[in-house]
Formats: structure tokens, sequence, C-alpha cells
């Protein structure tokens, strides 16, 4: 049997996609997702257009967002899959973790400025969808714009990261938080990219058994971010800690994301699917 074509993890200009969840879903169409998510950065607004669009192109979805969480000093991102997107208490946390956004933007371009960049605030306000989700990719598009960078990803070589100007650290929600207003909403929790963190061995091993223990099921194995290498290290992680693997392109922009949707290698065979936990969370396609 050939394994489907699942593409879990994408953005749109609900939080910092440049693409409506609309054009996503066609897009995805044409490149032969069969199992489609849009999992904006702690924002729900997308779901239903998203859930609809998908209906229309005649795509599988799954209710999706990717929540900002602060672990042992870094910033970790928890995707949620499944869950009810009009769960009161996910709704909440999801706010309350956008809240300070835009205190922190203003930071930020404080920092700049005093690098000699004016202006980021309102530039990166001009690249911003969704008012309450104002991100470090809107002041990178900026920074572009303005011919400080060539592109997105030298931006984040040497602004905006720790160490470099424009950085400002922010506390996100805590791991058990984040998992349970997933899970509580019916939905499963699975850790992103888990390559991108720099975590110390021992500090990667208590993110996974934290997880784990705060109901925590899946991890990403096929992501954008991942190496060939990092491929086969997280597959041997999910079978390690027995958790479902999940893959998703971590698609934002044409021209700007490193892996269109629907692009990547199929799961290693010997790990189980998130998206078979979450068969009966699926609105499935008209057939
Ligand atoms: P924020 O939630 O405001 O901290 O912004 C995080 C977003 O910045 C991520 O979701 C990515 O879209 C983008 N980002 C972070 N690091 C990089 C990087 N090294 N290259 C490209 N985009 C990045
Ligand atoms: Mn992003
Ligand atoms: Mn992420
Ligand atoms: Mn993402």
């Amino acid at each position: 049997m050939n394994p489907i074509n699942a593409d879990l993890h994408c953005h749109s200009v609900v939080s910092d996609g440049t693409l409506q969840p609309e054009t996503l879903a066609a897009r995805a169409k044409t490149n032969g997702v069969q199992l489609w998510a849009l999992t904006d950065h702690d924002e729900v607004a997308g779901q239903r257009r998203a859930r609809e669009a998908a209906r229309r192109e005649g795509l599988d979805y799954l209710s999706g967002a990717e929540i900002s969480v602060s672990f042992a000093g870094l910033t970790v991102h928890i995707v949620g899959l499944g869950f009810d997107a009009d769960d009161a208490t996910l709704v909440k946390g999801l706010a309350a973790t956008r809240g300070g956004r835009g205190e922190r933007a203003h930071d930020m371009a404080r920092e700049l400025a005093k690098v000699g960049i004016d202006g980021a605030y309102d530039g990166a306000l001009r690249y911003v969808g969704n008012p309450e989700l104002i991100s470090r990719t809107h002041f990178a598009r900026f920074l572009v714009e303005s011919g400080v960078c060539p592109d997105t990803h030298s931006v984040f070589r040497r602004y905006l990261t720790e160490g470099h100007p424009g950085y400002v650290p922010h506390r996100w929600a805590r791991l058990g938080d984040a998992v349970r207003w997933i899970t509580r909403a019916g939905g499963v929790a699975v850790i992103a990219h888990p390559g991108r963190y720099r975590f110390t061995p021992t500090e990667e091993y208590a993110l996974f058994t934290e997880f784990i223990a705060h109901g925590g099921r899946g991890v990403e194995v096929m992501t954008g971010s991942h190496s060939a290498a990092e491929y086969l290290r997280y597959a041997d992680t999910a079978i390690e800690f027995g958790l479902c693997a999940s893959r998703g392109s971590d698609f934002h922009a044409p021209g700007e994301s490193r892996i269109e949707l629907g692009s990547l290698p199929d799961l290693p065979g010997r790990l189980q699917p998130v998206w078979e936990l979450l068969a009966p969370r699926v609105q499935r396609a008209a057939v």
C-alpha cells in the first residue's frame, strides 16, 4: 500500500505565511496532498476557512495550530492536530500566548534602531495579516525589503536570534499547558522540528520525557527543518520514546520556504503515523 501524502504543518496570513488559507488548500491539492492541516502560530482563526477550502478541494483535513512554548530557556514549538477549534480553554490559552507579541515587537524595533535600522515596527506591520500575530518573520521580510539582508534566512543568521541585534527574549506558554489545551480539546500534541532546538542531550531527553508525561503523543520526523541525517535520528527517537511520527513541510511562502507543500519524503515505514491516532478526527473529503 502506498503511504498517503500528508502535510500537517504550514502557515497562512493568519500567522506568518503569505498565502490565504484557500490558496494554500489549492496549492496542497495541486501538489498531491491527500491529508492536510493548517497550523498557524498560536492561532485558530484560520481553521474554519481552511476546513471549508479543504472540503471544496477534496482534501482530507485535520485542525491544527503550532503553539509557542518556553522550555529550559529556549523556545519550543508544539503542533496540535485534530482538536476542536472552538474549545474555550484552548482558544483562551492561545489568546494568552499571543498576548505579549505587540509589546515584544516594539522592543525588537527599539533594539534594531540601536544598530541603525529605523522604522522596523511600521515596516514589519505592513506584512502582518493578523494584528494579534506580529512575528519575527514579518520583521525578517521588512529587513529583506530594506536591503539589510538578501533573504529571510540570512536575517535570522545576523538578526533577531540570541546574541544578535533585534533579539528580545520572550516567555511563551508552559509545555504542560500547551499539551493539555490540545489533548483536552480532543487533539494530539506533537513536538515540532526537534532538530532545530539547541538543547544539550540531557535537555532534549527532559523535553521528550516531560512532553510524554503531560500526554504528548507525537514528534515531527519529516519536516522542512530537518536534514536527511535528522530524518533518521528522529525516526530513532520516535521509536525510543514510543511516539507516533508526523510529516509537515512548515511551508510559509513561495520562494521563501525550503520545502514545498506536500513534497517531503515519506515517513520511514517502521514508524506509526500520527494520523492513524487521529482517524476519527479527520474531516473526510467528499467522495
Ligand atoms: P516568532 O514566533 O515571532 O518568534 O517567529 C518565529 C518564526 O520565525 C518561525 O516560525 C519561523 O517562521 C521564523 N524563523 C525562525 N528562525 C528562522 C530561521 N533560522 N530561518 C527562517 N525562518 C526562521
Ligand atoms: Mn513561522
Ligand atoms: Mn516552528
Ligand atoms: Mn511552523
